[in-house]
């Protein structure tokens, strides 16, 4: 899946606000969202929370009992089986022995349940440690839908065959279920079970005593799709139906092994009311359809490649449809469609286009070709994360395909061209081969995520591109990697799997596969990915599968790489230099560390790539000898670092050097050097390599800002140091060179978050962050003001061109904006609305916009606002920056004007899209609001978390990570979030994916 990505910063996030913020200099930061996510996946996961309080509501007491049994493994036949070899809790999910519970009881269940009850269904963790293979596989599924208004009926035929020999004990088949799937019948070969023969619990069904042979199940069940408010499984979306499976929302459908591991072929059927549901779509080809009686139709698909459940999807509405088709390199004609509202049929073209690069990209690259003879994606505006890869039935966010120039920004652009080849991509990193259990989540989300970012690289510009990756890397998933929510790119263990599609799987995942390229080179890297899949196509697999191909394919011991995929934490590195100019050499020191997480304190060095360059006194490159290495000419190394400590020596040195260390970011760790201010400032203007250049200018006003920030704290008055000022003037003054980079140069004047500052400060104290960091980005428009306007208006343009030039004018033009906004001063608020009353594209119209957002008391801020409801109001997907603009800006108590949104009809609590704009953009926004003194902003995160909780567990989940990070904060701001945390924890009725999160920071 795709997260749901504010552009290139949040689309992994699932806040759509930040996409405009980074196209202004005004400076929104997730960091305080940072459990949530990265935005390419959507992760869906997972079961929708269930309420802990609904299993004991309703139940009799034999259903009670029953449950107990199951969480104790009591029934004769369970326990037979439990007697047996392998002495498995079979009725886990996923496989796994729910073998722990969690160390406190569960407040939140404590209402009306005994003691009993109360231990049987505290949530418990499940256990990479514990995985077992199935006993048994499903060779065919036969799906047959009845999709009704009151009731759907579904029908799920399926071969089973055991994977053990016969004989023995029968063991048991347990089949994932959920309180909202209504059990109508269970046959097995035809027979009819009776209530000894089975459990059933809200957790599943097991089956006591199946055939040990061959047999056919078919279960029948009843479904209600229009009141699933968590919009996993099957749910509605402005009156159509649609799915969304991964991780778990299958068994909110019918009864089934809803794991991963378990692959199988998929027939679907369904049947609807023709005019309602004009459009009938599932996986694979579509071999039959036809009439019936009573204004239905019905459609038979057929998915020829063996998938697990969570590949599953089903789509029926009254649709609009674009077409295209791609001839593959081995010429298999492919029909590519592409599904939305009648009245959006205008805004799918450029989906279009990307779908068709992405399929030509992947051929190029990667050598794979696409495998079926269609290929949809369908549009939905209900969705909790960004996209979802179903085999041949992309589902997507809305916001993540519709776009016209008018309608959409350039940010908006990119993440549509982002996240449509990633789910394409998927075809074969996660469906053609997929994962053994959710623990390896990262080895088709850090793999899709690293092929996502090479594929816009090459899109667009790759430098910017990596700057950008990495930027969302430090503001979100390094505060993760600090957090209470730390966990290593393969997980150990997990309440709510939906809880793991966070930016360490997807983001630091594709980091550890980058390096696997840095380490082995493009072309050992593309070898162990032709052994990958020559190994494993058709099968669920494992993070050291992966591993083992890279290793294999390339001779290559890559024993020390491993514990990327089992520590957390950040690795921090550092590096000290030191020439001698009589033996010319440059030596290189550098030591490792990470500091303890939550249950890891042991941590082990672990192999990791250090790109170096040397700079010569004139700029130049130096060609580099590395002592022991034969290769000559080159003039960027990669040194393996994997002991504690390791010195490098380079030869034949004949001028003292600066160093360029980490060039392209080639380890995601944190980097201390000992690199002086004139190095930095030398680096900045020389570094052949774009993102040391990049990273140059915010090492040096990070620490610029940090000192700031400390005087700040002291109550000292404020000065600018005059070099930063020049150094800021150099690169706006780039602007005016001919070929000038214009995305870089916008991205170099971007100054570090206030959230990034936060991370490094200890206590954090918004107030005063944002004091030093505001008297910086003021000063810095006072001193460049006329080199600002200059660069504005030389880069405005007559007319909205999309090309790469335009959008990078584009770009720094509205960053000049943003910058000279900071001026309140009554001209540049004239200005601003003057280009939004005139802009002919959306990236103009929403950035003159967002430049007037934070100024208070300012008619002309009022009069945009307001235009703009005016004239977008009919666009929900526009609608959702409105919202997000207003919320995340820098008004004082701006909590009260967010509060007064809620009650906006432009809002709805149900949609997550709004929800991640105008909650999330108000956690994500101004520090200074959410963080209030007086505690008003946690008060309402508070407030609206439990109220969405009740609505969609996921989305609740997403939103109170604003608070994981509480411990950051000073005393004060400390025991407010701890309150709110305690008040959720202790809230009745609480869903499992809250429950996690926010145990989890309180431990
Ligand atoms: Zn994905």
């Amino acid at each position: 899946m795709a997260f749901s990505e504010c552009g290139h910063t949040a689309r992994r996030l699932g806040m759509l606000t930040a996409v405009h913020v980074a196209t202004s200099s005004r400076n929104w930061t997730l960091s305080a969202l940072s459990i949530v996510v990265s935005e390419r996946h959507t992760d869906t996961s997972g079961i929708h929370a269930r309420r802990l309080r609904s299993p004991l509501q309703e139940m009799s007491m034999p259903q009670v009992m029953s449950r107990v049994a199951r969480a104790g493994l009591a029934t004769n036949a369970l326990a037979r089986a439990a007697s047996k070899a392998q002495p498995v809790a079979r009725t886990s999910d996923f496989g796994f022995a729910a073998s722990r519970s969690v160390s406190r009881p569960v407040r939140a269940m404590a209402s009306a349940a005994t003691t009993t009850e109360k231990v049987a269904e505290a949530p418990k963790p499940i256990y990479l440690k514990d995985y077992t293979a199935p006993d048994y596989k499903f060779a065919k599924v036969v799906l047959d839908f009845e999709l009704g208004e009151e009731v759907t009926v579904v029908g799920n035929t399926i071969a089973v065959e055991p994977t053990f020999t016969a004989g023995g004990d029968p063991r048991p088949l347990f089949l994932n279920g959920d309180p909202t799937v209504q059990l109508e019948s269970v046959t097995v070969d035809g027979t009819a079970l009776d209530a000894a023969d089975y459990v059933l619990t809200p957790k599943g069904l097991t089956i006591t005593a199946p055939p040990a042979v061959p047999f056919e199940l078919k279960i029948t069940t009843t479904i209600k799709p229009q009141e699933n408010t968590e919009l996993e499984g099957l749910y509605k979306s402005s009156g159509n139906f649609c799915t969304q499976c991964e991780a778990e929302g299958f068994r909110r459908i019918t009864f089934y092994q809803d794991r991963p591991d378990v692959m199988s072929e998929f027939t679907t059927k369904i049947t609807a009311d023709k005019a309602k549901y004009p459009v009938l779509l599932s996986n694979g080809n579509l071999v039959d359809s036809g009439e019936l009686d009573g204004g239905k139709h019905f459609t038979v698909w057929e998915d020829p490649f063996p998938k697990p459940a969570y590949l599953f999807a089903l789509v029926a509405g009254d649709l609009g449809m674009i077409e295209d088709t791609f001839t593959t390199k081995s010429g298999r004609e492919v029909a590519l469609r592409i599904y939305v509202e009648e009245h959006n049929l205008d805004k799918a073209d450029w989906a279009m286009v990307s779908l068709v690069k992405s399929m030509k990209w992947d051929e190029d690259v990667f050598g794979l070709e696409y495998d079926l003879d269609l290929f949809n994606i369908v549009a939905v505006d209900d969705f909790n994360m960004g996209a979802m890869e179903n085999k041949s039935l992309n589902i997507f966010n809305s916001r993540l395909v519709l776009a016209t120039p008018t309608t959409a920004t350039d940010m908006d652009y990119s993440a549509i061209e982002g996240v449509v080849a990633h789910e394409y991509f998927h075809n074969w990193t996660g469906n053609r081969v997929t994962c053994r259990d959710w623990f390896q989540l990262s080895l088709k989300e850090g793999l899709t995520v690293y092929r996502d970012q090479e594929f816009s690289a090459d899109m667009n510009s790759r430098g910017v591109k990596r700057i950008g990756d990495v930027a969302r890397l430090r503001m979100s998933q390094f505060p993760q990697d600090a957090g209470p929510m730390a966990h290593p790119i393969r997980p150990e263990s997990y309440i709510k799997m939906d809880n793991f599609y966070t930016v360490t799987i997807y983001e630091k995942g594709a980091e550890v596969v980058r390096m696997y390229e840095t380490l082995l080179g493009k072309d050992g890297f593309r070898k162990g990915m032709d052994l990958y899949f020559a190994r494993h196509d058709g099968q669920a697999v494992t993070c050291d599968d992966f591993l083992a191909a890279m290793a294999d394919a390339n001779d290559a011991d890559l024993t020390a790489f491993k514990p990327w995929y089992s520590q957390a934490g950040t690795p921090t590195l550092d590096v000290t230099t030191e020439y001698d100019s009589d033996a010319k050499t440059f030596t290189m020191t550098c030591t490792q560390s990470i500091a303890g997480t939550p249950g890891q304190s042991d941590k082990s060095p672990v192999l990791m790539p250090i790109a170096v360059g040397l700079l010569a006194p004139d700029g130049s490159d130096m060609e580099l000898v590395l002592d022991g290495d034969a290769v000559k000419g080159e003039t960027t190394k990669v040194l393996r670092l994997s002991e504690s400590s390791q010195t490098f020596v380079f030869k034949c040195v004949g001028e003292k050097p600066v160093p360029s260390i980490l060039r392209n970011f080639s380890a995601p760790v944190r980097l201390t050097t000992d690199l002086t201010q004139e190095d930095l400032i030398f680096l900045m203007a020389n570094d052949s390599d774009q993102f040391n250049r990049w990273e140059a200018g915010q090492t040096l006003t990070r620490s610029l800002l940090l000192d700031l920030v400390a005087k700040a704290g002291e109550g000292e008055t404020l000065v600018m140091d005059q070099k930063i000022v020049d150094a800021m003037r150099n690169i706006v003054n780039l602007a005016k060179e001919k070929g000038a980079d214009k995305a870089f140069i916008a991205r170099a004047m971007a100054l570090p978050s206030e959230g990034e500052l936060s991370e490094m400060v200890s206590p954090a104290d918004p107030d005063v962050i944002h004091a030093a960091r505001d008297f910086v980005v003021k000063t810095l428009a006072k001193e460049l003001k006329s080199e600002l306007m200059w660069t504005m208006k030389d880069n405005t343009s007559e007319k909205y061109e999309r090309d790469g030039e335009s959008r990078a004018a584009r770009t720094l033009k509205n960053m000049c904006l943003g910058l000279l906004s900071y001026l309140e001063d009554p001209e540049i608020d004239a200005e601003a609305l003057a280009r939004f009353k005139s802009a002919d594209n959306m990236t103009d119209q929403i950035s003159a916009l967002s430049a007037l957002s934070g100024r208070a008391d300012c008619e002309a801020r009022t009069e945009a606002i307001d235009m703009f409801y005016e004239q977008w109001k009919h666009d929900p997907l526009i609608m959702n920056k409105w919202l997000g603009l207003q919320a995340g800006a820098a008004l004082p108590n701006n909590v009260e004007n967010v509060k007064r949104l809620t009650e906006h009809p432009a809002f709805d609590i149900k949609n997550p899209n709004k929800v991640y704009s105008l909650v999330g953009g108000f956690v994500g926004g101004t520090p200074t609001n959410f963080h209030a003194a007086d505690g008003s902003g946690y008060e309402f995160l508070g407030d609206i978390v439990l109220k969405i909780d009740k609505l969609n567990g996921g989305v609740a989940a997403r939103m109170v990570g604003g608070f994981t990070r509480w411990r950051k904060y000073d005393e004060k701001r400390r025991v407010m979030m701890k309150a709110q945390l305690e008040r959720i924890v202790g809230t009745e009725g609480l869903s499992e994916n809250v429950f996690e999160i926010v145990s989890k920071s309180l431990e």
